[in-house]
């Protein structure tokens, strides 16, 4: 977070079925990026590779946090430039072929160590905003044939010095998954905003991340909830039902109805 003085919030890019979100400096320029993924309705289709450089800035050498490996979490870095040139760190996980490819194409990458898993690290701006990433869950011992990949991954928060204030950033992963989001329940801290896990799934969506939602949603006077899909995607993503129930007062933005208004991002700003 060198240069940074403070985090003004987030930015959510519609890449159609995806996540790519971008953290905001004090200028809201784009410092450090969580996942770059769009395959499934992404919007840079015709023009390619030079688009997504420009639609989607990311600094050679910045930070590329990687919540998991699955393709729709980082595909769209396969298909532009700047992305590659960053320093990626990312968590042990089994994988596809394709993605062992793509990493080896990269100019820096760090693995996560599965001893940090369940402990929570952050980066702060020299105002004290903090940026929180977590390991969630160990990865299979070898020999593995499978993983629940949005159980293992990273999941991320930005916590605001001046207030309190958080963004919640789970990736794939259900909220109540995530160690360090309980923490948050118990402090005074209110939600701004949120990135709806796993593109508005239901699934993983039970009791536990219900409450954390409503106990949050009930001290929160206003917050903005993002839903990054594709419209239309063959899952019925999102499910916007399940959040509105929880948090009546929260405002739904859905990534892919950017497109009809000529945007392709919607800022989530303290
Ligand atoms: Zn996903």
């Amino acid at each position: 977070m060198a240069g940074v003085t403070r985090v003004t919030g987030v930015r959510v890019y519609d890449v159609g079925q995806g996540d790519a979100v971008a953290l905001l400096d004090q200028d809201e320029a784009p410092f450090l990026q969580i996942d770059y993924g769009g395959r499934q309705g992404n919007p840079f289709a015709v023009r390619g590779a030079q688009r997504i450089d420009k639609t989607m800035p990311v600094r050679p050498g910045s930070l590329l946090v990687l919540t998991h490996w699955d393709e729709d979490h980082w595909f769209s870095a396969r298909r532009g430039g700047a992305a590659r040139q960053a320093t990626w760190l990312v968590p042990r996980q089994l994988t596809s072929p394709r993605a062992v490819m793509f990493s080896a194409d990269l100019d820096e990458i760090y693995c996560v160590p599965e001893k940090w898993v369940g402990n929570a690290k952050c980066f702060v701006a020299s105002n004290g905003d903090a940026f929180w990433w977590e390991k969630i869950g160990s990865a299979p011992r070898p020999p593995a044939s499978h993983e629940d990949c949005n159980l293992t991954g990273l999941a991320c928060s930005i916590v605001r010095a001046e207030d309190k204030s958080v963004i919640l950033l789970p990736g794939d992963a259900p909220l109540h998954a995530v160690g360090h989001y309980k923490q948050y329940l118990g402090g005074a801290h209110l939600l701004r905003g949120l990135v709806a896990f796993h593109h508005g799934s239901k699934s993983d969506w039970n009791r536990t991340t219900r409450h954390l939602l409503r106990g949050f949603a009930a001290r929160s006077p206003t917050f903005d909830i993002a839903f990054s899909c594709a419209n239309p995607n063959p899952y019925n993503h999102p499910h916007i039902r399940n959040y509105l129930e929880a948090a009546p007062r929260a405002t739904a933005h859905v990534t892919a109805n950017l497109r009809s208004v000529g945007r392709s991002s919607i800022d989530i700003l303290f």
